[in-house]
């Protein structure tokens, strides 16, 4: 199988500006930068999607994403921050390789639409609470 790109820049074949590293963990600027100093915090070893990964690299991986959320609050002025992460192709994923998207946000109309309407008119949310419920 083709190594995805973020395998390529953690294996050093593909250039990449690295905010952070350890022995788990890369941080690196997104190559489209969303706003400034969109930040993408990436497991080096290989897990598909945040679904397929492991609980203490998935909280390593958060850990990371939460203290440069903190600077860019910090230092950067930024006035909020979007911390996410897309599964699979349906939810946006374009790279299957499991990374935190950390966006600074600035204003309103900064380049960045986050869209969450209620949808809910036609849902049963009683029985929709059940079945996740039951299967947790
Ligand atoms: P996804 O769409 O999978 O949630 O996010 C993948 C992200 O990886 C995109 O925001 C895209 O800009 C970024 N990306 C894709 N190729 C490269 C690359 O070669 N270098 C860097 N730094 N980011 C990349």
């Amino acid at each position: 199988m083709e190594k995805d790109v973020f395998c390529k820049i953690i294996d050093g074949e593909i250039p990449a500006h690295v905010v952070y590293e350890d022995n788990d963990v890369i941080a690196i600027l997104d190559i489209s930068q969303v706003t400034k100093g969109h930040t993408l915090v990436i497991p080096k070893k290989h897990y598909d999607t945040f679904l397929a990964t492991p609980n203490e690299i998935m909280h390593k991986v958060m850990d990371v994403a939460q203290k440069i959320g903190q600077v860019m609050i910090d230092r950067l002025h930024a006035k909020g921050v979007n911390i996410l992460t897309n599964c699979y192709e349906a939810a946006g994923q374009t790279v299957p390789h499991f990374h935190v998207h950390v966006i600074p946000r600035y204003e309103h109309g900064d380049g960045f639409i986050l869209e969450m309407k209620n949808n809910a008119e036609d849902i049963n949310l009683p029985a929709l609470c059940n079945s996740i419920k039951t299967n947790l």
